[in-house]
């Protein structure tokens, strides 16, 4: 038999039976089990919350390991940064002044690479900013280094054109300095030998006995050995590149022919009285782009500087030229 529980009203002051509600004792249990099932949940969160799983763990050391590599990376970039600053500031301010072109400025060499959406698959992880910022100094390394290449290629060319240049251009007396009785006649308005009229000497007279040898001033090709053009006699032109040409007259015999290449230094010919001459001696010219230069200024290759101002006072003499 079922007990039977009573309660005691306060308001009638008589013990009441309590009545069996089978409706509310189904709710109850339910909200025992709600109760118990959130308490679970929430058990697994705060779990899941404060104590990883060994899932978890290995996947955090990981992030760490590859974190640590990133700074690590960093600093070798910002490292190679460096060395490569040195290089460009180098080829700035002593290769690039040295072979006389002008620096590339540092806006273009660190502009960045052109393009908005080109770093675009990066974004949208918890990472996209570690990951872009190491790819975009790769980047701008990249082509630092590939501007840099570049002028270095630019310069290596220049310097073989400088190598050739300097060879090429005239620079030596073309009778040796022994071999001169004197230094006639200069660059500059002379006295004609043979009429006496103030005229323009177009180049330099070296007095030396005839037979004497005379030199190329520099790497070139004979363009002409002949007596055909009036008042030279027998001359020798090379042509030397760059606008180049010397030419050498009034003598005894040639030692090269038209279209041999000769080098700075080479016997070309003999000092003689051909053509409109007084007296066996060298003409002298250098002509540039067609305009004849004071061959003065192309002695820096064999003379000393008191050589040279001897040389520069006998030129300067207003007296009379041999042809
Ligand atoms: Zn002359």
């Amino acid at each position: 038999m079922a007990k039977v529980k009573y309660y005691y009203d306060s308001e009638t002051l008589s013990y009441k039976k309590i009545e069996k509600n089978i409706k509310k004792q189904i709710i109850r249990v339910l909200l025992v089990m709600i109760a118990s099932i959130l308490s679970m949940i929430l058990g697994f969160f705060i779990i899941g919350n404060f104590f990883d799983s060994p899932k978890q763990k290995q996947l955090q050391r990981e992030l760490d390991f590859v974190k640590i590599n990133e700074q690590l990376h960093n600093k070798k970039i910002q490292q190679l940064e460096n060395i490569l600053k040195e290089v460009e500031e180098r080829d700035n301010n002593i290769y690039r002044l040295f072979f006389e072109v002008n620096p590339i400025p540092e806006e273009r060499r660190n502009s960045g690479l052109g393009g908005v959406n080109r770093y675009k698959d990066l974004h949208g992880y918890d990472n996209s900013e570690i990951v872009l910022e190491v790819t975009k100094n790769i980047d701008l390394l990249s082509k630092r280094l590939y501007i840099q290449s570049k002028s270095l290629d630019e310069i290596l060319k220049l310097a073989e054109n400088k190598e050739k240049l300097l060879s090429a251009i005239p620079a030596i007396q073309p009778v040796k300095k022994e071999d001169l009785t004197r230094m006639a006649s200069g660059y500059g308005m002379r006295q004609d030998p043979f009429n006496k009229a103030w005229k323009m000497h177009w180049g330099m007279d070296f007095t030396a006995p005839r037979g004497t040898p005379v030199f190329a001033s520099g790497d070139g090709v004979v363009k002409r050995a002949d007596n055909k053009a009036s008042g030279y006699g027998k001359h020798i032109r090379i042509d030397h590149g760059f606008g180049y040409i010397s030419l050498y007259a009034h003598l005894n015999k040639y030692n090269v022919r038209k279209g041999q290449r000769v080098k700075r230094g080479d016997l070309i010919g003999f000092v003689g009285s051909t053509g409109r001459s007084t007296a066996p001696h060298l003409h002298y010219e250098i002509h540039k782009n067609k305009k004849k230069l004071n061959p003065l200024n192309f002695y820096y290759g064999n003379l000393s500087p008191e050589e040279f101002a001897a040389l520069q006072k006998a030129a300067e003499v207003k007296g009379q030229s041999y042809d």
